[in-house]
């Protein structure tokens, strides 16, 4: 916690005080975000982080694995899909964009197996994305079928996105833009998904 607030008192002294007035701003005229980032819980891929995000620029919200759910009003606590209505309905942000990483300990549970103490919540939560480990069952090296399939993940939770009808008709009539990337945590480099299906490095 000392490390934690030490930071707070950096920021106070630092990006607090130099964007004062834009928060004071946001305070008074509200939120207006352009985008909504998925991204996952590593704490080595935020997305605040990775585009350099100014306070008010974007609406984040972090899983394991950045997965999306399908759509299912089934009165739960789907706390992913809360987030994507409230974005979408209430703020109508112009962009989503699902942000996969390198070396996901999520992707990884999905692939491998998961171990006792993820049993409760991880392993049921990743078995939305068991269509991924079929996908990837062919690659050979340990290194490429992750990696493979931290992409895919990414492809599903765009395909998900689309189960919410709210989302697919904004889609539709254009005023709602979907972005699939996967962010290299050793190199910091940001790839785009292309229409192709491919991932390529961000210019
Ligand atoms: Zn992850």
């Amino acid at each position: 916690m000392d490390t934690l607030l030490a930071g707070y008192r950096r920021f106070r002294a630092g990006s607090w005080l130099q964007q004062r007035q834009r928060f004071e701003a946001l305070a008074d005229q509200g939120q207006q975000p352009q985008a909504l980032v998925l991204g996952c819980v590593d704490s080595r891929a935020d997305p605040g982080m990775i585009f350099d995000a100014v306070p008010g620029e974007m609406l984040t919200v972090r899983n394991v694995a950045n997965l999306v759910p399908p759509y299912a009003p089934d009165g739960a606590g789907h706390g992913t899909s809360a987030a994507l209505e409230f974005a979408v309905r209430v703020l109508q942000v112009p962009h989503i964009v699902v942000l996969g990483h390198g070396l996901c300990g999520g992707v990884r549970v999905l692939l491998e197996g998961a171990p006792r103490e993820v049993q409760d919540f991880v392993a049921p939560w990743m078995s939305m994305a068991a269509s991924v480990r079929e996908q990837v069952r062919q690659c050979v090296h340990a290194e490429e079928r992750q990696r493979r399939a931290e992409f895919e993940v990414v492809k599903l939770s765009l395909a998900n996105l689309m189960t919410f009808p709210w989302i697919a008709e904004r889609v539709a009539v254009g005023t709602l833009r979907t972005h699939g990337a996967w962010f290299a945590i050793r190199s910091g480099e940001l790839m785009l998904l292309q229409s192709d299906g491919s991932f390529q490095p961000a210019s």
